[in-house]
């Protein structure tokens, strides 16, 4: 017998060929993906257009499940970061970031992550699993519709734990989620993949979507950066920036890419640094955004003084580079970027143990 398959994580497509599998119509799909999406049903009973032979033949073959969401954390800024059981050994978290005029997500797309950057809990406390797509497109559902009076998702934001071009094909098929009419309707503007640079994921996934790019840049030179951003050994600065170009000669002509650069003390914060950065990044379309580090537990690390962000942000300006620095949000929940550890109680010790991360800004 078939496994009973999980229809959360299914695209519009892969779920019209799971209702012809049971031959069934395919607009029957259509009507069940819009109950999920759209109208935030996931309770077949409930599915009132659906007959009752469809609703029993449904259960018998397939079941819709989001990973449980433990815990939640306000902070006074309005920032609530979601702690998410996905299983006994996984847990992961989400941020919601209200602003004016916009409500974003930031999504988890791997528990844990293999890249181990210096500077990011994430990588600090080491890779469990990847997420499938049921996971990484729940994280939205959940968003959305678990409080009925809570404002709707405007924008998504890999930047939560992990690297999402290390699980391309699951992360690919939840923007498809994402995007769809039928579902949340996000325009590709309005979704934006954070990658440190996998290269050749990067290179494949260019003719297969048209999200915003973020790149975590974070050091102008290949020396710094194999030390700050591990992965940079294998794939350099230069490879990693032709990449974005590549990525953007498959996009509309108006594109930028952002890079993201966090400001660390005596790291990668001086002039000097500042200099080389606009000279790399001289022929590439991007903005660039300063993140002002943020500590955790375990870090020896510490964030640039504000006038070296300042001066730093004012010499980018001057050499012509759109630069905004990223405000901390969420910081006094351990909200804020890098901070959020999946900060989970230990049942036995009643103590808070961090085993996962997540970082949560708009950029
Ligand atoms: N793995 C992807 C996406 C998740 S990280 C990536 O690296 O891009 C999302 C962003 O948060 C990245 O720009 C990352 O560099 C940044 N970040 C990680 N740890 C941080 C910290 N301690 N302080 C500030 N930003 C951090
Ligand atoms: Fe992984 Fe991104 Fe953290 Fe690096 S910054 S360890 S790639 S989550």
């Amino acid at each position: 017998m078939k496994p009973k398959q999980n229809l959360i994580g299914l695209s519009l497509v892969e779920l019209e060929k799971f209702f012809i599998s049971m031959d069934e119509k395919k607009f029957r799909a259509h009507q069940v993906f819009n109950w999920i999406h759209s109208k935030g049903v996931i309770d077949f009973s409930k599915m009132t257009n659906l007959s009752k032979n469809l609703v029993h033949k449904l259960e018998e073959n397939s079941y819709i499940k989001t990973p449980k969401v433990v815990n939640t954390i306000k902070s006074n800024d309005g920032t609530v970061k979601y702690l998410l059981k996905l299983d006994e050994e996984a847990f992961i978290e989400m941020v919601t970031i209200p602003e004016k005029k916009r409500i974003t997500l930031c999504v988890s797309s791997q528990a844990g992550c293999a890249l181990q950057c210096s500077f990011c809990a994430t990588g600090y406390h080491g890779f469990k699993r990847n997420l499938d797509s049921s996971e990484i497109i729940s994280q939205l559902w959940i968003a959305n519709f678990s409080n009925p009076k809570g404002r709707l998702i405007s924008n998504v934001v890999f930047m939560g734990m992990g690297e999402p071009l290390l699980n391309t094909n699951n992360v690919l098929n939840s923007i498809s989620v994402m995007q769809d009419q039928k579902g949340y309707a996000l325009s590709r503007k309005r979704i934006t993949l954070s990658t440190s640079g996998v290269v050749p994921a990067l290179k494949t996934i260019a003719k297969k979507t048209n999200v915003a790019l973020a790149i975590s840049l974070h050091a102008p030179s290949d020396d710094l950066r194999d030390e700050l951003v591990p992965i940079n050994q294998k794939y350099p600065i230069e490879s990693l920036i032709n990449a974005a170009k590549y990525y953007l000669s498959k996009q509309n002509k108006k594109d930028t890419v952002t890079i993201e650069y966090i400001l660390i003390k005596n790291k990668n914060d001086s002039l000097i640094h500042a200099k080389k950065l606009a000279k790399i990044l001289s022929e590439l379309k991007c903005k660039i955004n300063l993140i002002p580090f943020n500590s955790f537990t375990g870090s020896n690390l510490e964030q640039s003084s504000q006038k070296s962000i300042d001066d730093f942000k004012n010499f980018l300006i001057s050499k012509s580079f759109i630069t905004t620095v990223r405000r901390t949000r969420g910081d006094e929940v351990d909200g804020a970027c890098g901070q959020l550890v999946g900060a989970l109680l230990n049942p036995k010790k009643g103590k808070r143990r961090h085993k996962n991360s997540i970082n949560l800004q708009t950029i």
